[in-house]
């Protein structure tokens, strides 16, 4: 039954991303067709259970009716209108809502199109901040290894992954990075590990060697999501905000991941209670329908560029589809869907049994760690030696074969139910994952 299958010259075009593109075309196929609540449907109309909310971004579940009518309706009424120097009501309506979840006093919303933009949206504004307020010698950047915050310039100048990076230049300049918190010593760790706070300690040599006077913000996931699920040591955020405060550093989390109840809190700033200076957001700000992603400053940060610019515009960025008007009905739709159903408490509630699931992997064949935090976790195998591919990747072919989607990064298996997501599922997705690394040699 394979008649959802484009033809083999259809399949040429499509340059696919993150992919071993020859590997997909020329092997065996794995295409979705439709989805609904946790499952999708694939090409040859198996059922697939979703442990992973697509990529990480549909967290009310697929095609959830409320959101899918508020896009048609929009689609029919008004398909776009522009925001530079016009704009229209959904955008401001999305908006307020919108900051009636955000905490602290991130008030203050920047729409954009995707977790990239958020991000290298977010470095911008830091540098424009502190511009703005005459410090214009503020302007290194501090990422962090093994970050991930998409793949446009600023993101990938700040992330921590080699591969995203070698191929393109030298990327910009003034960066540095933090250590990554993922020690040993926290291995098989449930929920959040208790070493590693002090790693956090490394922005002060930072500071000893460029001075905070050069210095304007630092980026970090709450929880590192696309490099493998790295949770934070106890304390490590509060005290990296405190170095920031101390230094006059911006503190901006990338929350493209641990936004929209992930973590079983509205935001990762609420779950850890550290208030970052900006936020990014994606994915499940529309639920995955519409692409959309913002960044949420203080109010601290917009008062300054409206009360400081010298030109009537103060910010000149911006994109043609910043609060695009399906991706703002779509938002609405799915902060309601969200609220209504009281999905993030409903994450914390299912928190304890998602652990105890996932940590009964440890003594699964191939298992050398296992990360967890809210509806989130990370498997990490043993990797083989001088392997070309790494063993994941079977275990990702074989969970699929068995209709359950995975998603893998090297030989790390990362699972982000959506949060609807119920018990029985749960343990579907532990035994399949279980049986799949038994047979993988
Ligand atoms: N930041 C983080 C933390 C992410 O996880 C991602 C995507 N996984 C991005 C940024 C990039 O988002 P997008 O793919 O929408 O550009």
């Amino acid at each position: 039954m394979d008649d959802r299958l484009p033809s083999p010259d259809a399949m040429q075009s499509f340059w696919m991303p993150f992919t071993p593109n020859r590997a997909f075309k020329s092997g065996r196929h794995k295409l979705l067709v439709e989805a609904d609540g946790m499952f999708y449907k694939s090409h040859d109309g198996r059922e697939i259970l979703d442990a992973t909310s697509g990529l990480w971004c549909s967290n009310a579940g697929h095609n959830r009716p409320k959101i899918t009518a508020a896009i048609q309706k929009q689609a029919a009424t008004m398909d776009f209108a522009p925001t530079f120097n016009i704009a229209h009501p959904l955008a401001f309506e999305f908006t307020h809502k919108l900051s009636g979840i955000l905490p602290y006093d991130l008030k203050k919303i920047f729409l954009t199109n995707s977790g990239s933009e958020a991000a290298d949206t977010a470095l911008k504004i830091a540098l424009a901040y502190h511009r703005m307020r005459g410090q214009g010698a503020k302007t290194r950047l501090i990422g962090r290894e093994r970050a991930y915050h998409g793949t446009g310039f600023g993101g990938i100048s700040v992330g921590g992954l080699v591969k995203n990076r070698m191929s393109f230049g030298t990327l910009l300049t003034g960066v540095d990075h933090l250590p990554h918190t993922h020690l040993p010593e926290n291995v098989f760790t449930k929920g959040e590990p208790e070493h590693g706070a002090d790693l956090a300690d490394a922005l002060e040599r930072i500071v000893a060697l460029h001075d905070a006077s050069t210095i304007a913000a630092v980026i970090v996931e709450p929880v590192a999501g696309s490099t493998g699920v790295l949770i934070p040591p106890k304390g490590y955020l509060k005290r990296l905000r405190e170095l920031c405060d101390k230094h006059d550093i911006l503190l901006i989390f990338d929350e493209v991941i641990t936004g929209f109840g992930r973590l079983g809190a509205a935001f990762g700033a609420d779950y850890f209670g550290v208030r970052p200076d900006l936020l990014c957001m994606a994915k499940g700000i529309t639920n995955a329908t519409v692409p959309m992603g913002a960044v949420a400053v203080s109010n601290r940060i917009y008062d300054t560029f409206m009360q400081a610019s010298d030109t009537p515009i103060e910010l000149f960025h911006g994109y043609t589809y910043s609060g695009h008007p399906l991706a703002c009905a779509a938002g609405i739709a799915t902060l309601e869907t969200y609220e209504d159903e009281g999905l993030f408490a409903r994450a914390a509630d299912m928190a304890p049994y998602w652990q105890d699931a996932v940590h009964s992997l440890r003594d699964a064949r191939h298992v050398i760690d296992i990360r967890n935090l809210g509806l989130v976790a990370g498997i990490e195998l043993q990797p083989r030696e001088g392997a070309a591919t790494a063993r994941a990747l079977e275990v990702f072919d074989r969970c699929f074969d068995d209709g359950l989607l995975i998603r893998v990064t090297g030989d790390i298996i990362a699972m982000s139910p959506p949060l609807i997501v119920e018990k029985p599922q749960i343990d579907r997705m532990i035994e399949t994952i279980r049986y799949a690394l038994a047979v993988t040699e």
